[in-house]
């Protein structure tokens, strides 16, 4: 945690998600087991088909819906992308960018990924901005400088505390069970927040920095009270409402 600053518990359904899914949003919304309260935030981010849905749902509730991705462009021949704005138009409030999945799956780079934050910007949204090393990374002992180079090559200039998010997520601890020690993750997100402040001053101060990589509700409260982690971005475990208030329950 983060003095003074309000933590966000993510929810990331990846390409999971049909109709039925949308009992959960409902639930979540209505906070059936934990009451969802404004002292931590939190944000489901469904796949684009359920967005507007999920929205309508959501009203008059503080959960938050957010995109997965969108494009670096405002609009035009990008056949199956879809725009910040359009995110905006659905009543999102948030946009993942720089996922690994999408590093790897699409070939991303972290200049796209400052487009694409950038277009979230313009459309009034705030980007979450995913960076993480992969195992191999791990091993050479290069997690630093990987995450040196994917912070300064994702994060655009305009970044602020309010518009921008970052999330640690180690690929190797994404869908596997595995996570970082509470001391590897604490080493992490004190680097990720003194790259923050000597680049955005007091705005860095104030960035969330969220944990992702197989949070459960089993292990959310070590890994929620490591200092400087101001949330979590939960994949797997976000898809079934019960788990996903479990772990906003830890706070
Ligand atoms: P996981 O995914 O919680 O299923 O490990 C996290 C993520 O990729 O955001």
């Amino acid at each position: 945690m983060t003095p003074d600053v309000r933590p966000l518990v993510a929810g990331n359904w990846k390409m999971n998600g049909t109709r039925d899914s949308l009992d959960q949003i409902k639930a979540i919304a209505q906070g059936v087991m934990v009451p969802l309260s404004e002292k931590v935030e939190t944000l489901i981010c469904p796949p684009a088909t359920l967005l507007y849905v999920s929205t309508a749902l959501a009203t008059d509730s503080p959960l938050a819906i957010g995109g997965q991705d969108c494009h670096q462009a405002r609009s035009g021949a990008h056949t199956g992308d879809i725009s910040a704005d359009m995110i905006a138009d659905c009543f999102g409030t948030y946009v993942i960018v720089g996922h690994s999945e999408r590093r790897i799956d699409h070939a991303e780079t972290d200049q796209m990924i400052r487009a694409k934050a950038q277009a979230a910007y313009q459309a009034g949204l705030t980007a979450i901005v995913c960076v993480g090393e992969t195992g191999e990374e791990r091993d050479a002992y290069q997690t630093l400088d990987i995450l040196k180079r994917q912070l300064f090559g994702s994060l655009p200039e305009e970044a602020t505390a309010e518009n921008t998010v970052i999330a640690y997520e180690p690929v190797w601890a994404i869908g596997t069970g595995l996570t970082p020690t509470a001391k590897d993750v604490e080493i992490v997100h004190a680097f990720i927040r003194d790259e923050l402040i000597l680049r955005f001053a007091d705005e860095g101060k104030g960035m969330r920095i969220l944990y992702g990589g197989s949070v459960k509700p089993g292990n959310a409260r070590e890994l929620l009270a490591v200092d400087n982690v101001d949330g979590a971005l939960i994949g797997g475990a976000s898809l079934k409402a019960t788990d996903f208030l479990a772990i906003y329950g830890t706070y």
